[in-house]
């Protein structure tokens, strides 16, 4: 029995976190696979919208072959006397919470980089238009965020019209960015939270401030002071900053207290600056992931759309699995790609100059804010395909991270059958990692592993 008569699965908060896996799918809207994809909301006049009106461009669900991707972008625009533009990227984040909670549908991530997915079991049930999607929608969004007086949705399939509007739509989150650029977080009389992962990972809590954005990249400081004034008991939330313990690890009394309340005492401690000790929460919607690379001592950035292996031979999904889940593992840590043109990017782990390796186009993206010496000094997929290639590299342009391996012990010829591989004499803190063997998972926490050196031997049949 749905919730709603006329719509033909059920909708509640049941569903959130359900999984599809490809097997059960009808059909798939934006991924991977899909060249473009987006979702959008906009601020309009009373007058320039007609309220309930849904429209598809392209394509119905009906219309699409079962099992097939498709490119998709869903457009809202929404009015009312008290929706100001500032509230664009927070009802826009609410798209992920409310498709969740309809029965058989999966959506992950945010803005140019959503993941649909359509179970046949909903398919079959009736759910063969966009217009049942469109229709739950509007109900939720009205019934949960009051001031929305008016709301139209547009779904788009048609491929050109999709990359027409994606561009437009990169234009407009670039401007909804660049609003909190300039900004410090010492000035800010408070931080803003955000809980509406934790249907996934249940222990993540994003702090968000003015130059640490949130882990999506779609809720700034700004957002989410409109969200916190409009609907003060939502997912997004006021933070009293409370007394700053560390001002150069961002560690507050305030956020300290916040996160322990919000992860059930979970997680006592985050400081906001750095990967490595009490890191912020990773959820598993992050844009990309800082990783550590302990064979030279300093940071990989991948992003969620790089399709390739990294540096170190794992593709963006295998790191993100080491990151997600609401935990703070030292030495993985998810970020938006905002927050690297934050001057306070990991700056305890030293910032740009620790930053060894990130895929061409990331580093295209956040080119200006990459400091001037350091430009050169990062590589890319076209400098550095392995690690080899990786610690050529960062040797020859003289990179910060090469001064700590003077600590490296000196190298010995490998006997025939034992292949050494020396490491940096160096404290590296490791906690909360997972080691998958024999069918088991082996977390280390808050554990301290040092090593001269590292002995790894081939296994004799
Ligand atoms: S990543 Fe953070 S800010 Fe974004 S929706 Fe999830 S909890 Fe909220």
């Amino acid at each position: 029995m749905s919730m709603f008569e006329d719509i033909p699965v059920d909708v509640g908060v049941v569903y959130e976190g359900e999984r599809i896996r490809f097997k059960d799918t009808q059909v798939e809207l934006g991924g991977e696979r899909a060249e473009a994809k987006f979702e959008l909301v906009r601020v309009k006049g009373l007058d320039e919208i007609e309220d309930g009106k849904i429209s598809v461009i392209g394509p119905d669900i009906k219309d699409m072959k079962e099992g097939s991707t498709n490119p998709f972008g869903i457009y809202i625009e929404v009015a009312g006397k008290k929706v100001e533009e500032e509230l664009e990227g927070v009802i826009e984040r609410r798209i992920h919470e409310y498709c969740n909670f309809i029965e058989g549908i999966m959506h992950l991530n945010q803005r140019y980089d959503i993941w649909l997915r359509l179970s046949k079991k909903s398919f079959k049930k009736g759910f063969n238009s966009f217009h049942v999607m469109g229709k739950v929608l509007q109900r939720l969004f009205k019934s949960e965020l009051p001031f929305i007086e008016k709301i139209q949705i547009t779904f788009i399939t048609d491929p050109k019209k999709v990359k027409k509007m994606y561009d437009e739509a990169i234009k407009i989150y670039e401007a909804r960015d660049a609003k909190a650029r300039g900004m410090k977080d010492e000035e800010a009389d408070a931080f803003y939270g955000c809980t509406l992962c934790q249907s996934f990972a249940p222990t993540h809590c994003c702090v968000i401030t003015p130059q640490r954005y949130s882990n999506c990249g779609s809720i700034s400081w700004f957002d989410g002071r409109a969200s916190a004034q409009v609907d003060p008991k939502g997912p997004v939330f006021a933070i009293d900053k409370g007394e700053c313990l560390d001002p150069f690890k961002g560690e507050y009394t305030g956020v300290n207290d916040v996160i322990k309340e919000k992860t059930m005492g979970e997680i006592n401690r985050v400081c906001l600056y750095t990967a490595f000790e009490n890191p912020h929460t990773s959820c598993g919607c992050f844009e990309a992931v800082a990783f550590y690379i302990p064979e030279v001592d300093g940071l990989g950035i991948v992003h969620r759309g790089f399709k390739d292996v990294t540096v170190n031979g794992l593709p963006f999904s295998t790191l993100a699995d080491s990151t997600a889940g609401g935990r703070q593992v030292e030495g993985f840590h998810g970020l938006s790609i905002e927050y690297m043109r934050s001057p306070k990017l990991l700056q305890v782990d030293d910032g740009w100059s620790r930053i060894v390796w990130m895929p061409a186009t990331i580093k295209e993206r956040v080119l200006d804010f990459i400091p001037q010496d350091m430009v050169d000094k990062i590589a890319t997929e076209n400098e550095a395909k392995n690690l080899d290639e990786l610690k050529a590299f960062l040797q020859e342009k003289n990179h910060p991270v090469v001064k700590r391996w003077k600590a490296m012990p000196v190298e010995v010829a490998p006997k025939a059958e034992e292949a050494e591989q020396a490491v940096p004499s160096l404290e590296v803190p490791i906690s909360g990692i997972p080691i998958s063997a024999g069918g088991f998972e082996i977390i280390l926490k808050d554990a301290k592993i040092y090593a001269k050196k590292v002995v790894i031997r081939k296994v004799k049949k």
